[in-house]
């Protein structure tokens, strides 16, 4: 069996990884010069890794946790959630050191995201936004879940739907607890790619797929195969990359469109020595760089700041040039800190913005009101010759996550392995 894996990210290497070891004969194309996708480890910026891309482990039972440790890579407990400082424009400050009313306020923000579990079909399509106004909260309180609930799922709360968050709770199996990887994500990937054939610069433009097999054109040549597992990112296929020969349904056509894929971006900076206290987790606040943890937890002198803004706010951020977006990142980060002299103490500074990215497009994708089908329909294969991977595909488990992009890998894989059986089986 000859099958061809579109994409080295998460999704693809563990698709490959598992039809390899299957015993098919695997090509995987990638149009970067690397592996990873949305996984950019950068070992420059800082003496330790320094995630562009995903970061942290979602949930103490997510499947990274075990190829991480079958690759003999430590991974480490962060509380982020449950060390959360905010700011209503000053310092910020943990939950216990804000006025009531703040606190309760967002205890009771996280507590309407949880009941969204149990609430009936019926009552969930639609916007948080209006759940939350439904539900009692104004619109102070909906800024504030803009920055707590919507900017993790690179999304506003007016156009994510509750359905999809309500069906991600249901079947969430990887829990609640982050973690980082002492290595960061990098050599977790490099070492799930060992063996593996995979062709850089190969940037798929055509896939023709008819009964009999695939022939994907890219720009290092053609390469033919019987079936192929798609894992480009759904922001790249909206863009009509790569042209599918015949099309695709009318169906996963809708899907592909139907999602929402939002701008995501990072600002970092390095400092010349750690400028704010070692129980400093997570900070966040309704500024434009929203969301502000350390660089590393348990690195000493680990003196990077990260924030992470995706929707409007990336969007605002990435229209300015980089200067101008460092600059408001460090006179927001000034506030934060309750200090005045981090101009003249940081000592690099980049913005990583993924809308940028030709093989991205975005951040990750998030399900718009009326379209809670879309990742089950756009996971679903065409025929025999064509599967679908990538976090956006992801209706059983975690989207937007590098585990739930990992699961769905083995998923394209084992529907593609079980396609071929059937398929020699009639033909015997
Ligand atoms: C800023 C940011 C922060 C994140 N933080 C976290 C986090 O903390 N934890 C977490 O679990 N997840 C996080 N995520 C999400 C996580 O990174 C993704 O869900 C996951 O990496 C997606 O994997 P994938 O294989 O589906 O897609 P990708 O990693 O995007 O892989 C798709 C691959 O396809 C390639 N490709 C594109 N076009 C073509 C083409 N035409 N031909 C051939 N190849 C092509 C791409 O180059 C890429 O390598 C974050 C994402 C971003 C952007």
């Amino acid at each position: 069996m000859r099958v061809i894996v579109l994409g080295a990210g998460a999704a693809g290497l563990a698709a490959a990884r598992r039809l390899h070891d299957a015993g098919a004969a695997v090509q995987t194309l990638e149009a970067r010069h690397r592996i990873g996708g949305r996984v950019w480890t950068d070992e420059t910026f800082a003496p330790f890794p320094v995630e562009y891309g995903a970061e942290f482990i979602h949930g103490e039972h997510a499947v990274t946790h075990a190829l991480a440790a079958a690759a003999g890579i430590e991974t480490i407990p962060v509380d982020r959630y449950e060390r959360l400082r905010w700011s209503d424009g000053g310092p910020a400050r943990t939950l216990d050191a804000l006025p009531v009313v703040r606190r309760d306020l967002i205890t009771a923000l996280f507590q309407a995201f949880d009941r969204l579990r149990d609430l009936p079909s019926n009552a969930l399509d639609r916007s948080l936004a209006d759940y939350l106004r439904e539900s009692g909260f104004d619109d102070e309180a909906l800024r504030a879940a803009d920055v707590l609930l919507a900017q993790t799922c690179c999304a506003s709360v007016e156009t994510l739907s509750c359905a999809d968050l309500s069906r991600e709770l249901r079947v969430d199996h990887a829990g609640k607890r982050e973690y980082r990887l002492r290595s960061g994500y990098a050599p977790l990937l490099a070492w799930h790619a060992s063996g593996l054939d995979i062709r850089f610069g190969a940037a798929a433009r055509v896939v023709r797929h008819t009964f009999g097999g695939v022939a994907v054109e890219t720009d290092a040549g053609v390469f033919h195969a019987d079936c192929c597992v798609v894992t480009i990112p759904v922001a790249v296929l909206q863009r009509g990359i790569p042209r599918f020969d015949p099309p695709l349904s009318a169906s996963k056509q809708w899907a592909i469109q139907a999602m929402r894929v939002e701008a995501a971006t990072k600002l970092l900076f390095r400092f010349d020595e750690p400028l704010w206290d070692a129980d400093l987790t997570f900070m966040a606040h309704t500024g434009l760089a929203a969301r502000w943890w350390p660089a590393a937890h348990t690195t000493r002198d680990a003196a990077v700041m990260v924030a992470y803004a995706t929707a409007s706010r990336a969007r605002a951020l990435d229209a300015l040039d980089e200067a101008e977006a460092i600059a408001i990142g460090l006179r927001e980060l000034q506030t934060l800190l309750g200090r005045d002299d981090l101009a003249q103490r940081c000592v690099a500074a980049r913005r990583v913005a993924w809308s940028a990215d030709p093989f991205a497009c975005g951040g990750y994708a998030h399900i718009p009101p009326g379209a809670a089908a879309a990742r089950r329909i756009l996971a679903a294969p065409e025929g025999a010759t064509l599967f679908f991977a990538g976090e956006a595909t992801v209706y059983d488990s975690n989207p937007q996550t590098v585990h739930g992009a990992i699961e769905s890998g083995w998923r394209a894989a084992d529907e593609a392995l079980n396609a071929y059986s059937s398929s020699t089986q009639i033909f015997r």
